[in-house]
This record gives structure tokens, C-alpha cells and sequence, in this order.
């Protein structure tokens, strides 16, 4: 396994991050391993990073008047240090992808992902420096909450999606389905079958002062419908315009850099003639998203593992009176995948829909790179997610579906949904 101090860390451009991990583009000289690769590091909240580096500040300058290390970080109202914990250099994501998503999505529209190793006692000041030399670089409203993840740091490689000559736009599309009406309340069945999930949330969004795609509807992406993908893919510009590029639902890359859209004059040209750089753009989209499965196999795995909507699972959670179980191991998610394309399992089942809805919440949440004029498609960020976040969704779910309902009816938006009509 390759090495990350086999590279300096001058190598690594910044190039763009997500929630949970930061991307940076290999720079360095030549190298049969690294070329044409990005480098995916996990990020921590800066919340524990501040405090362990106060503990350490505060416990080296302790004195006889605290009995314990736990007294001492009570006294200044910090949480007790967190006990060791073993080393460990590698999670998940390279094993979850191979063995459960490549069986879902086909392999061509996947990136390829090996470790890189993380460990040993230089790594720390690599990352240290690394993150220092990106700080600069970073949004900064993703400075005043997280950064790398120093002290239990998983680094994978994978393929660099958006170098090159062409112009690579990532894409998060979100929720592609209406949710069947059959297991949701008498208080949110009106709304949440005909104003779609994303719709609703970035409504809810609006209402608290964010910055939302008002004009992108996920089924119109979602629709393979050729004026609904071309009305999709401009509220996503409009949106990538009027934040100036905060919106994390689209992004775009020209010849490896992420550009802002002050310069969406360097667009033109590249895949075609057309002189506005808002139409060159979505005319060279249009017909890959018109002709690639990447979007019809997210909706309908995302529909497919959530047939009970989150009210439903919740339902079946009381029902069952059984916690919703620890989180799930590999081996669980592979006899999972073989039982769900088997064709599923008895409706009351709980362990079977949690594993379902965890799934499920992979493909909404994950980002598609369309490259143009190569035309290819991939997804990006499939990893799996937490089960202790079950209950964060239902109560989230709660509170959007709730705060839409104070739409007055003719106002609300009307989403249609293909599968279903
Ligand atoms: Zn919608």
C-alpha cells in the first residue's frame, strides 16, 4: 500500500470538500501511483480539535489542586478528555464501495478507490502541514466548523474526476422520488406526496435565511424528460449564480480548477461554440444526463430502499418495541445487498428496512461528475451512513413536512413524479 509521505505535502492542491471530507488534486512530479488521482481525507469537527488542544494546554499547566484530569477539565467546563483509542488507520469506504455499491451501480460509473496508508509517527506533522497549506484555500464558513481529521485520519485515493481539459460539473441530485402515501401520517400525507422532499426542505431552508435552489426540483433532473432536465440543470446554475458559488448542489471545474462563477467566461469554447456560457454549459450536460442510467439507477434505488418512508420505519421502530440495532457491520451490508436484490423481505422486519433506509440514504446524498465533452458520468461520496442518525432524519422529516403545511395551499410547489402518474 502506497504511502501518503511518498508524496510531500506541497503535492496536494485543494480542490473542494463536502461535510465529511476534503479533496485535494496530486500536483507533484510524476508518479505512476499518484497521477491523475485525488487524495479524500475524512474531517473532524474543530469544536474537539479546540478542546484536546486546550486539555493538552490545560493539563501540562495543571497543579496539586485537581485530583484528576477529569476534575481539572470540569473546573474549566470542559468535557472530560476522551480515553484512547486504538489506532485506526483504515474505515470502511474502499470495502462498503467494492462490495456493496459496485454490486448496485455499475462499476463503470464508479471511481476507483484504494487506501493510502496513514500511519506512523510522521503522518501527523504531514497532515499538520497539509492543513495549514489548504487553510487559505477553504470556504470559510467550512473554517469556522471543521478541518482534517489529524489524530485518527483515513486517507483514500481515487480517481481524479475533474482534471484534465474539459469542464467536470458535480452535481448533488438528492431525493428522486415522491414517497408512497401508504405509510404516512393524516397530517403529512397531503403534503409530502405532492411537494418532493428537496422542494419542501429547501423551503424550510429559505424560511431560516439560507441560500437554495428555488428553481431545481430533484424529479425534474430526475425525469428523463428533456425540457425537465434542462430546466433542472438551470435552477441549479441560477442558484451556483445568484449564491456566488456557495450552493453545495452544483459545482464547476474548468480544465481541474473550481472555477467561481465570476468566471463562467472560461466555460465558452471548451465543449462547444455557443458564446453564453450558462447555455454552452447545459447544452454539452444535457445529452449525457439524457443518455446515461446513473440517474434512473439512483432513483430508483433510492425509492426501492425506502418503500416505507421514514414515518413508516419509525412505525415499524414502535411496533417492534427492539432498538434499531448497533451500527452495521460489512458482512451485514453484503447479506443485505444479496437479500434486497433477491428481491427483499417480509415487510415487518425491522433490521432489513433500518439497513434498507441507511442505504438509501447513501444515494440521496451523494454527487454525480458529468464530464464534458467526454461525456461520462459518475457518482461520488457513497458512503454509508450512520444508524444514530435514524432518529435526527425522522425528527428532521418532522419538522420540514410540518413547517411546509403552513404553505398555504395554492402556494405549494407541485412535483411530479414519473413512476407513479
Ligand atoms: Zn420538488
Amino acid at each position: 500500500m502506497p504511502h501518503l509521505i511518498d508524496t510531500a505535502p506541497t503535492d496536494w492542491a485543494y480542490l473542494s470538500e463536502g461535510g465529511a471530507t476534503i479533496v485535494f488534486t496530486y500536483t507533484g512530479a510524476p508518479n505512476p501511483v499518484f497521477d491523475g488521482t485525488v487524495l479524500r481525507l475524512r474531517k473532524g469537527p474543530l469544536e474537539l480539535d479546540g478542546d484536546s488542544r486546550l486539555h493538552d494546554r490545560v493539563l501540562s499547566s495543571r497543579t496539586k489542586v485537581f485530583a484528576s484530569d477529569e476534575d481539572l477539565a470540569a473546573y474549566y467546563g470542559l468535557s472530560p478528555p476522551p480515553p484512547p483509542r486504538p489506532h485506526s488507520p483504515e474505515d470502511p469506504t474502499v470495502e462498503f464501495q467494492r462490495e456493496c455499491i459496485a454490486r448496485l451501480i455499475p462499476p463503470a460509473h464508479l471511481p476507483n478507490l484504494a487506501y493510502l496508508d496513514a500511519t506512523g509517527p510522521t503522518t501527523h506533522v504531514w497532515l499538520e502541514t497539509l492543513a495549514a497549506q489548504c487553510e487559505p484555500h477553504r470556504p470559510p464558513e467550512r473554517r469556522r466548523t471543521d478541518g482534517i481529521e489529524i489524530a485518527e485520519p483515513t486517507s483514500v485515493l481515487a480517481t481524479d474526476l475533474v482534471g484534465g481539459e474539459g469542464i467536470a460539473v458535480e452535481i448533488k441530485p438528492k431525493w428522486g422520488f415522491l414517497p408512497s402515501p401508504m405509510y404516512l401520517s393524516d397530517h403529512t400525507r397531503a403534503v409530502k406526496t405532492r411537494t418532493c422532499r428537496f422542494c419542501m426542505h429547501a423551503h424550510l431552508k429559505a424560511t431560516k435565511g439560507e441560500t437554495v435552489p428555488r428553481g431545481y426540483c430533484p424529479l425534474d433532473l430526475y425525469s428523463g424528460d428533456e425540457s425537465r432536465v434542462k430546466q433542472a440543470l438551470s435552477g441549479l446554475w441560477d442558484a451556483w449564480v445568484e449564491s456566488d458559488g456557495i450552493v453545495n448542489s452544483f459545482r464547476v471545474f474548468v480544465r481541474g480548477k473550481k472555477i467561481r462563477p465570476a468566471e463562467k467566461s472560461t466555460i465558452v469554447g471548451i465543449a462547444n461554440d455557443l458564446a453564453d456560457p450558462k447555455e454552452a454549459l447545459i447544452s454539452a450536460l444535457l445529452p449525457v444526463l439524457m443518455t446515461t442510467p446513473v440517474l434512473r439507477t439512483l432513483a430508483h434505488l433510492q425509492r426501492t430502499l425506502d418503500p416505507l418512508d421514514i414515518e413508516g420505519l419509525a412505525a415499524l421502530h414502535a411496533q417492534a418495541d427492539a432498538p434499531l440495532g448497533p451500527e452495521p457491520t460489512l458482512d451485514e451490508y453484503t447479506a443485505f445487498v444479496s437479500a434486497y436484490l433477491s428481491g427483499g423481505a417480509s415487510p415487518a422486519d425491522l433490521r432489513y428496512h433500518v439497513l434498507a433506509y441507511l442505504l438509501s440514504a447513501t444515494f440521496k446524498d451523494c454527487s454525480v461528475i458529468v464530464r464534458v465533452p467526454d461525456g461520462t458520468a459518475t457518482i461520488i461520496d457513497l458512503d454509508a451512513k450512520s444508524v444514530e442518525r435514524v432518529r435526527k432524519w425522522h425528527e428532521l422529516d418532522w419538522e420540514i413536512a410540518c413547517a411546509y403545511a403552513l404553505v398555504p395551499e395554492g402556494e405549494r410547489k407541485m412535483c411530479v413524479d414519473v413512476v407513479g402518474q
